[in-house]
């Protein structure tokens, strides 16, 4: 293994797909701060929009001041445990303040990249991927009830993709006053290649199609079109989000 530091390189695309009337998905990152997030939101009128938004912008700037050399230093996990209960504080107390946007939470992916370590952290069925010697694999696991069943033994992944269920999360930023995220400790290696995306990615686009259309030399502003337009052509009932980040020495 070598030791030599890596270089990461990312890049983004977000897409209201064919059938939602708006875009409820955002995103966000700073390669300089080795910060991806991308949020799912969801909840009436425009309720989804503003979840996902303040989850992006709150973590973002809670993660970047907390940082090593930011303003209040944080050692990981303890600074994203601490940077995901307090964007979920600020969703929570808005919706709480505002009937209208009663109910509304939104998922969370994202990394946190630290030299050659990288903490992958996830609430809801937002989910991250790591491509490493052309093979794909997934990090995260959904926090939805038909996984919930799948790993009980109670439903296979097939009937679990074709439940009328498997909209439903378990687990959401901002719809209770607290919330328990996963937190994944991961070396990354050269030539990895990791996949933030919203769940209007992974349910028009099976894990073996994915792996097919990232496992081309090409830019990454060109792999994140290519995935957004084939989840698109396979339907593009929801909203699309991807940011890959790349390492390299
Ligand atoms: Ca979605």
């Amino acid at each position: 293994m070598s030791t030599a530091l890596l270089q990461f390189t990312a890049a983004a695309a977000t897409d209201r797909g064919r059938k939602r009337p708006t875009n409820e998905d955002a995103f966000g990152f700073s390669v300089e701060d080795g910060v991806y997030l991308v949020c799912d939101g969801m909840g009436g009128a425009a309720a989804g929009e503003i979840a996902s938004s303040i989850a992006v912008d709150e973590l973002l700037r809670l993660l970047i001041a907390s940082a090593p050399d930011g303003k209040t230093p944080e050692p990981m996990p303890a600074r994203a445990e601490q940077a995901i209960a307090v964007a979920n504080e600020a969703i929570y107390s808005r919706s709480q303040r505002n009937y209208k946007l009663s109910g509304m939470g939104t998922t969370m992916v994202g990394l946190q990249v630290e030299e050659r370590r990288v903490w992958v952290m996830n609430v809801g069925d937002s989910r991250c991927y790591r491509l490493q010697n052309r093979m794909l694999q997934q990090i995260t696991q959904d926090h939805s009830l038909v996984e919930e069943q799948v790993r009980l033994g109670r439903m296979t992944r097939l009937d679990a993709q074709r439940s009328p269920l498997r909209n439903v999360i378990t687990r959401a930023l901002g719809t209770q006053s607290r919330v328990t995220p996963d937190i994944f400790d991961l070396a990354a290696e050269e030539g990895d290649l990791f996949l933030l995306c919203s769940d209007g990615l992974t349910r028009e686009l099976s894990d073996p199609v994915i792996e097919s259309l990232l496992v081309v030399d090409q830019p990454l502003e060109v792999l994140c079109t290519r995935l957004v337009d084939a989840a698109k052509k396979a339907g593009g009932h929801d909203n699309i989000t991807c940011i890959l980040v790349r390492a390299s020495e």
